[in-house]
Order: C-alpha cells, then sequence, then structure tokens
C-alpha cells in the first residue's frame, strides 16, 4: 500500500529507525514514542486489522516482541518492565491502519498511567459463565 507510512517505512521510502528486519517482520523506533526504546514491531505486508493476520504472522510478530523486550532488558535503556499492546481499530485507538504490537519499555516514576479511563465492569458469575461459553463457541470458526 502506496500511502501507507508503515509501509513505506517497510520499503525503505521513508526514514525508520531500524532495530530489526527479516523475511515477514520489522521493528523500528516508534517516532513519538513514550519511554527511550519504545518499539513497534509490524508484518512486512500491509495488514490493516488484527482479522486479517494469520495466526503465524502474528506468532512471529510476538516472538520479534519477545527478543526485543530481552534485547531491551540487557541494554542500557531503563526498563523494570514492558506493556506491550496492539490497537485494533479506530474504536481501540488505532491510528496507523497497518497492524503494529508496541512494545514499551517501562520503569518506575516513568509518569505513564495506562489505566483504562473508567471502572472495571461488576459482573456476575452467570454473566462470566454466559460471556465465556458465547466466545467459546466461536473459538473453531475465526481465522485465528
Ligand atoms: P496506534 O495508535 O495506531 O497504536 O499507534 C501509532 C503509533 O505510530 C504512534 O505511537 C505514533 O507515534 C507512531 N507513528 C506515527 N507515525 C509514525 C511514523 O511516521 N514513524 C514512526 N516510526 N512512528 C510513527
Ligand atoms: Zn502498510
Amino acid at each position: 500500500m502506496e500511502t501507507c507510512i508503515f509501509c513505506r517505512i517497510v520499503a525503505g521510502e521513508a526514514d525508520g529507525h531500524f532495530l530489526y528486519k527479516d523475511q515477514h517482520c520489522s521493528a523500528f523506533l516508534d517516532i513519538d514514542g513514550f519511554n527511550p526504546g519504545h518499539t513497534l514491531v509490524v508484518p512486512n505486508h500491509h495488514v490493516a486489522r488484527l482479522a486479517d493476520l494469520t495466526p503465524e504472522a502474528g506468532a512471529h510478530v510476538m516472538a520479534t516482541a519477545l527478543r526485543i523486550a530481552s534485547a531491551i532488558r540487557m541494554s542500557n535503556l531503563p526498563s523494570e518492565g514492558f506493556n506491550l499492546f496492539v490497537s485494533d481499530g479506530e474504536c481501540a485507538g488505532q491510528e496507523v491502519a497497518h497492524i503494529h504490537l508496541h512494545i514499551l519499555p517501562r520503569f518506575s516514576g516513568d509518569g505513564i498511567n495506562v489505566g483504562l479511563g473508567r471502572e472495571s465492569l461488576v459482573a456476575a458469575p452467570a454473566v462470566l459463565t454466559a460471556t465465556a461459553r458465547e466466545i467459546a463457541k466461536h473459538m473453531a470458526g475465526g481465522n485465528i
């Protein structure tokens, strides 16, 4: 996809500060990261949404993220922990429509608050049971 900024970075047509690249995925620094080392791992081929990502491609992105988190831990960057997250869809805050996994290094006192912005649901056990069953019955039907 020519207009996609992450496709352009992967293709070398736009600047990217790469940590890693292989046949299937690339990892580069977030241009506007929240802590030093904030990294994005992306499939090399344009995939807009989680539902379009194959299990194999998703597993490779995650495996790469684990290696990068390990490298960050060994580096001189501050990191006592990480948030790994994907925003899938506009409603979830996805800004760049090329799926990407954030690796955000965290340390005590970094001032970041990843709270979800409101109180959690207080669901009765029967509601949790029905919800788990509803999802479980579709597990065989999706592409993941
Ligand atoms: P999202 O909200 O879609 O999960 O996150 C998009 C992320 O991409 C943001 O954290 C933003 O800073 C980053 N980003 C947006 N444009 C660029 C760019 O041109 N280059 C890089 N390296 N990161 C970008
Ligand atoms: Zn793209």
